[in-house]
């Protein structure tokens, strides 16, 4: 198992809005990035021994060697380690530097997080979960059992996801130790899925509803749903970094290339993509600036994309997300 540590320096937030509806949006002034930037680490990652890989997010690169970011608030400090499950699932483990609080979020299956939190020697004091599927909560009654961790869920689907404790819905605001997190509801692949945004570290939580160059199956929503949960998802800043439940990138990339081989954006992140897979590296966390450039449930207007799949220029966004989601469920 590998696993990565990423390290951003998280500014406590004065406020913010508490609906997040529709695609009125997010952006937060005020928000400053202290240090940020994970895919760049590699270099450092490899200084530490299997299975432990510790990355820390960087503002800057230089000549493929990382830079550690100095941050400045350290008393505010999140970590987020990415922890691979089953054969293509991750979760990820929050960390509070200060309190020693600790989180998981979408534990698919206990082992791997015990694992993981046995190394660290931590506790587990919270288990977040985005939908109800089975490869996102599987692992929530060993682990709640284990170090007695509260389960936290969408309202509307208290009865679906085991052992929930805390219900939290869309607009709410929740504290994991002093890092605000803001619950938006994002449904399209289950009717209660939502997404944990951490404004303070830039960093949001998406489940199966935001892949990296996808988005999830729509099982129990509409397109029109989906491409309303994406839109509010995109509206948060560029450099926020994204956090999905599933490494599919590399096959997300053949199906995005298929539908718009000219993009030269996506044509050189799936060449990263390759190179990082092939190296055994998550192509996680994601950016939301490149999920915008390259991934094509988020660029429903393309031209390239509509003539493609024979959409019409009439047609509208949602029934675009439609077609292109039907075709890469028969790619
Ligand atoms: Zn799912």
């Amino acid at each position: 198992m590998q696993m990565m540590l990423c390290r951003a320096a998280a500014k406590p937030m004065a406020s913010f809005p508490r609906s997040m509806k529709g695609s009125e949006l997010c952006v937060w002034p005020g928000m400053r990035q202290l240090c940020l930037r994970k895919n760049l680490l590699y270099g450092f990652v490899r200084l530490f021994s299997m299975p432990f890989k510790t990355l820390h997010n960087v503002s800057r690169r230089l000549g493929g060697v990382s830079n550690f970011c100095s941050i400045t608030n350290m008393s505010s400090s999140l970590q987020i380690e990415l922890v691979p499950c089953l054969r293509d699932n991750y979760a990820y483990l929050l960390h509070d530097v200060d309190t020693g609080t600790v989180g998981v979020v979408d534990p698919s299956e206990a082992v791997p997080v015990i694992d993981a939190l046995n190394r660290k020697n931590w506790n587990l004091n919270y288990i977040l979960n985005t939908h109800h599927h089975y490869d996102h909560t599987g692992g929530n009654m060993d682990l709640k059992e284990r170090y007695g961790a509260k389960v936290i869920g969408s309202g509307l689907d208290k009865e679906r996801i085991p052992g929930i404790d805390i219900v939290l819905n869309d607009g709410d605001k929740w504290m994991f130790a002093s890092h605000e997190v803001l619950v938006m509801e994002t449904p399209g692949h289950t009717r209660g899925h939502i997404s944990f945004y951490f404004p303070g570290s830039k960093s949001i939580f998406t489940g199966d509803t935001l892949f990296s160059l996808s988005c999830g199956k729509l099982f129990e929503g509409t397109p029109m749903q989906m491409l309303s949960s994406l839109r509010k998802i995109i509206s948060l800043p560029d450099d926020t970094n994204v956090y999905c439940g599933h490494e599919y990138t590399l096959s997300n990339s053949k199906f995005a290339l298929s539908i718009e081989p000219g993009n030269e954006d996506l044509q050189s992140y799936a060449s990263q993509v390759v190179h990082l897979r092939n190296k055994g590296l998550p192509t996680i966390p994601t950016s939301l600036r490149k999920e915008k450039l390259c991934n094509p449930f988020l660029r429903t207007s393309s031209t390239e994309i509509r003539q493609s799949l024979n959409i019409p220029l009439s047609a509208d966004d949602a029934e675009a997300l439609g077609v292109i989601r039907q075709a890469k469920d028969n790619f």
